[in-house]
């Protein structure tokens, strides 16, 4: 049972942002509320609704609220409206990618579970992942290819060359690998490690610091794979996976496939994190891994697990309540194994129905309210 007070910004975007993230507050509210502590948000105006309102994706006063708070629940930016801004004016460029900077976001924690009953929306045959998986990918966020220098298109002998320049620092490595092993600890205690040992020295040095780190952390086995074979394993064998590490390049990659081998984006929460604090907790920034749907977004349809999964994972990092979190992941799972379905999952099949956004929320309120009591 935990006692005490937190300050999480709220902030909603667009589309369907302010839809899903109302239930994931209804959701957060009920697991504070049965476990003695509170949540105070503090709602803030970002990206396109922040354009509109102040003329800016990403105000002074926004930010100044994540300053002060103990973490931050993000829905999603963009849409139509703004795309004829300037690139850096948009929604996106101009809020996620200066908050990400702000706060020294490096780790990226993005969980791919497909749900038992949820494998046929997956594009992976049933008999490599009946009974579902739950994979986590932490991905290096803030070094590697993307930001080494020299970086640029220079003229050499009458042609173009192009140079990216893949650095890391051991401190890069280590910080990212406590994050990993970290979380393993919360889940199956299992790491693998992603790197090209066999062909890049960053490999090398990526291997070695990633089994220093791991002797703190003596539980956690740890394994390591090259990155054309981890690309391949994931989709054999997903169910044999716990947390999968990986630098910038290689992480982007991997998550985004093991995105797609889940199925539904709609359910897909993630993680960014930034400062560690004490007992193994960081500040973060928590949002779906999809985007704003303007195709569906004003018709309270949405599917807001991915929103309220997010809210769980603010919990486990920044909060330190991991057994909140579980209870929240829990009854998620619950509501679908009862049939619930937003469109986005809905085939028709025997045993389920569909419900719109709220409902959804309802649903689980309902099975948090089974596990609570
Ligand atoms: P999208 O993720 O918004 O939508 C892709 C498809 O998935 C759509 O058919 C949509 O209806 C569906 N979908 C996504 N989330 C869903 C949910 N919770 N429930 C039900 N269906 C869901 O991607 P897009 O269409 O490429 O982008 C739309 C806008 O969102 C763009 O302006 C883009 O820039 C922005 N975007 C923002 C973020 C972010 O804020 N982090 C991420 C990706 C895209």
């Amino acid at each position: 049972m935990a006692d005490s007070s937190y300050r999480i910004a709220v902030l909603a975007g667009d589309g369907i942002g302010p839809e899903v993230m109302a239930q994931a507050r209804r959701v957060l509210d009920a697991v504070a509320s049965a476990n003695s502590f509170s949540l105070n948000y503090d709602e803030q105006p970002v990206g396109g609704a922040a354009i509109d309102a102040v003329g800016s994706a990403l105000p002074k006063e926004t930010l100044a609220s994540c300053e002060k708070s103990d973490a931050i629940l993000f829905g999603s930016v963009g849409g139509p409206k703004w795309e004829s801004l300037p690139p850096a004016e948009q929604p996106e460029r101009g809020a996620l990618l200066p908050l990400r900077k702000h706060f020294g976001l490096f780790a990226n924690l993005r969980p791919s579970i497909c749900y038992p009953s949820l494998t046929h929306a997956s594009p992976v045959k049933d008999e490599l992942i009946e009974g579902g998986f739950d994979v986590l990918c932490v991905r290096e966020l803030t070094g590697g290819l993307y930001f080494g220098s020299p970086k640029g298109t220079r003229e050499e002998n009458g042609e173009k060359v192009a140079i990216d320049t893949m650095v890391y620092r051991e401190s890069e490595i280590e910080r990212i690998a406590h994050v990993a092993f970290t979380a393993a600890k919360q889940r199956g205690n299992r790491v693998t490690s992603i790197d090209k040992a066999n062909v890049l020295e960053n490999g090398i040095l990526w291997r070695s610091v990633v089994e220093r780190v791991a002797q703190s952390y003596p539980e956690v086995t740890l394994d390591h794979l090259y990155v054309d074979n981890a690309a391949m394993q994931l989709i054999r064998r997903p169910r044999e996976f716990d947390v999968v590490l990986a630098e910038n390049l290689f992480g982007d990659i991997l998550s985004d496939e093991m995105a797609m081998i889940a199925g539904s984006l709609g359910m897909l929460s993630s993680a960014s994190l930034g400062a560690s604090k004490e007992g193994g907790l960081y500040f973060g920034m928590y949002e779906p891994s999809g985007g704003t749907a303007p195709d569906i977004a004003g018709q309270g349809i949405a599917n807001p697990i991915a929103q309220i999964l997010s809210g769980a994972m603010l919990l486990r990092y920044s909060l330190g309540l991991a057994a909140e979190a579980t209870a929240i992941e829990k009854a998620v799972q619950a509501t679908i194994d009862e049939g619930a379905r937003t469109g986005d999952i809905y085939t028709g099949a025997e045993g389920t129905h569909q419900v719109n956004t709220e409902a959804m929320g309802d649903a689980i309120l309902r099975q948090l309210a089974n596990t609570q009591s």
